[in-house]
């Protein structure tokens, strides 16, 4: 097992990373402060995981919420049945609410735990690629609005990570594919020699070696753990996360989400910004090509839709979050490994990038 540790101060918190973490009783109780435990989980997760996990809570008083599954429900209306269940079972201030599932259930059951009477613990069990290098570290949780996606959430911390490796054994691999595009980001934006470590190591993690799983959550969420350090909500650095997800979204919202996954577009995205970043003379072509080839052998898609204009990108982008002031700030890279925030940029090479032929 790899322990991992997340610095912020009295937030501070542990990742632990294995195969078969989840048959570990230890690893929750030390993290459980009552008598009552809450699982939150979603209805295709429940008949995979839930059992084993219900059995390593074994003597706590355990209330479970099962939840539709779907971003459709990550919604007002499905964060109630969570309060229900809760609330339904007496369960207290000292209660602790386990999310076992991917990055829907966890912002809906870390938002949960953080309006349940004003704030209870909380354990983040991950079960998709995506949830356990992305959504479970870092603190945002939250739920969708009409008008947007995660608009409405809090900044809130879980005592503890719990990843068990081997339940992406039952993850379809178009989610994995879609949770490497993350993991890659990870190598472009702060950790070279991570890129050349996934060159080597890409086929092993599509064949779910469980070894070369751990180390790449690992190197993954410790890349995640230092920029969320340096800053937690985003004032500044937390913002490189970003990377391919400015281009990411417009397709996202220009396919109809759910279309493209959420990964897939961040890895034409990707493609996008590393082409961008080509044509600011930043990186050489044989570099944005290397990027390139690690994408399509995760199985992602590295060209953007084929019906997709320059003005269907800037009509998606202008509403992106990331604009400030007006200007658009994109994530690009100085170098391979060093992703900047920047809206110093010519136009042109923007125009440019967004016309250009990929393929
Ligand atoms: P998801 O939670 O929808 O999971 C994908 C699918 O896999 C679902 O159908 C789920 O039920 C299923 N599943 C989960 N674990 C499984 C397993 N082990 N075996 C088989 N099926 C399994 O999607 P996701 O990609 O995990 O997360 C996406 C969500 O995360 C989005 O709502 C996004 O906004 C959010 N997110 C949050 C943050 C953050 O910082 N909080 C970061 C990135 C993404
Ligand atoms: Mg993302």
């Amino acid at each position: 097992m790899h322990t991992l540790h997340v610095n912020l101060g009295d937030r501070s918190y542990p990742i632990y990373i294995g195969a078969g973490l989840l048959d570990q009783p230890e690893l929750f109780a030390r993290h459980i402060g009552g008598r009552q435990v809450a699982i939150v989980t979603n209805e295709t997760v429940a008949p995979l995981y839930l059992s084993r996990l219900t059995e390593a809570l074994q003597g706590f008083e355990l209330a479970t919420v099962v939840l539709p599954d779907g971003e459709a429900f990550k919604n007002w209306e499905t964060l109630q049945l969570i309060f229900d269940g809760l609330l339904g079972a007496r369960h207290e201030r000292g209660t602790t609410v386990v999310a076992l599932g991917g990055g829907v259930v966890g912002d809906m059951a870390g938002f949960a735990a953080a309006c349940y009477q004003r704030g209870v613990d909380f354990i983040q069990v991950p079960t998709t690629l995506l949830s356990q290098v992305d959504s479970s570290v870092g603190g945002k949780t939250g739920i969708n609005h009409p008008l947007g996606k995660n608009m409405v959430g809090a900044f809130y911390q879980p005592k503890a990570v719990v990843i068990d490796t081997a339940s992406l054994a039952t993850l379809p691999p178009r989610e994995l594919s879609a949770g490497l595009a993350e993991v890659i980001k990870y190598g472009l934006i702060c950790d070279e020699p991570f890129l050349a470590w996934l060159e080597e190591h890409m086929d092993a993690l599509r064949g779910l070696d469980q070894q070369a799983l751990s180390e790449a959550i690992e190197r993954s969420c410790a890349a995640k753990a230092r920029v969320v350090g340096v800053d937690e909500r985003e004032s500044g650095l937390r913002a490189i996360l970003n990377l391919g997800h400015t281009f990411g979204h417009a397709i996202e919202a220009h396919q109809g989400y759910g279309v493209w996954l959420h990964g897939e577009a961040v890895a034409a995205g990707t493609v996008m910004a590393l082409e961008m970043s080509r044509r600011l003379g930043w990186i050489s072509a044989e570099e944005r090509d290397r990027g390139v080839r690690l994408l399509r052998r995760a199985g992602l898609p590295v060209v953007p839709p084929q019906d997709m204009t320059a003005e269907d990108f800037l009509g998606h982008m202008a509403v992106d979050k990331k604009v400030q002031g007006g200007r658009l700030r994109l994530v690009l890279l100085r170098r391979m490994g060093d992703a900047v925030v920047t809206a110093d940029f010519p136009r042109e090479i923007l125009d440019a990038t967004l016309a250009a032929d990929y393929q």
